[in-house]
């Protein structure tokens, strides 16, 4: 698939703005289990990709993919900077300028790798990673409602004990709270799919 330059612009505003508008209900869900700044830490991460906005989608998109990983771990800060920064860093470095659904499917591999390595974590253990798992599964299997995927995958958070980040400090008391940084993964790939969706 193509993704030119007015559809990369489009992708970057979808995610930066639902990012944004959702500041306070991801700090809400890491005040419950984190420090409350989960919000904050994304939306000033992705104001610096919307002031940036003319020279990232000038780029072509594994380029401009890598630049916005470098944005994000310069500007989130917290766990999830390194760890956002790593997703989009490996995502730019894995994947073709206009990728098949299975070349994309291989590049989301290679970033949730890369996360998995840099956070020393797996799927499981509610976090990030247990919303983009199952998404890169259900990409495979050829799934048309990602969206649904991702949110359904993100409640799926609640249930269980944390073991990584500042939520596996509560131990038990991490149970029945959806992870933050599983919700702003779902906010992502709602604003990715459904920009991707208009546009075909
Ligand atoms: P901090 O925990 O430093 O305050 P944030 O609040 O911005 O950083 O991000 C917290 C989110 O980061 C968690 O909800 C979780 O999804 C993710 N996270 C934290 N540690 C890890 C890890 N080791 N591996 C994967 N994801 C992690
Ligand atoms: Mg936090």
């Amino acid at each position: 698939m193509q993704i030119d330059e007015p559809l990369r612009r489009k992708l970057v505003q979808a995610v930066a703005a639902t990012v944004i508008a959702h500041a306070e209900e991801l700090t809400d869900l890491d005040q419950a289990i984190g420090d409350g700044d989960h919000g904050l830490n994304m939306k000033r991460g992705f104001e610096a990709v919307l002031g940036d906005i003319d020279k990232l989608v000038a780029q072509p998109l594994p380029k401009m993919l890598a630049a916005i990983g470098t944005t994000l771990v310069m500007k989130v800060g917290g766990a999830s900077g390194p760890l956002y920064g790593t997703l989009f860093l490996q995502l730019g470095k894995a994947i073709p300028e206009a990728p098949s659904m299975s070349e994309a499917a291989d590049a989301l591999a290679v970033a949730i790798e890369a996360v998995k390595a840099r956070g020393k974590s797996t799927v499981g253990e509610k976090t990030l990673l247990d919303v983009l798992a199952p998404v890169l599964d259900a990409l495979r299997a050829g799934a048309d409602d990602l969206p649904a995927v991702a949110d359904a995958a993100a409640e799926a958070t609640k249930p269980v004990q944390a073991t990584k980040g500042r939520a596996s400090f509560l131990g038990a008391r991490s149970i029945g709270h959806a992870d933050p940084g599983a919700r702003s993964s779902a906010l992502i790939v709602r604003a990715v799919a459904s920009t991707l969706a208009e546009a075909a």
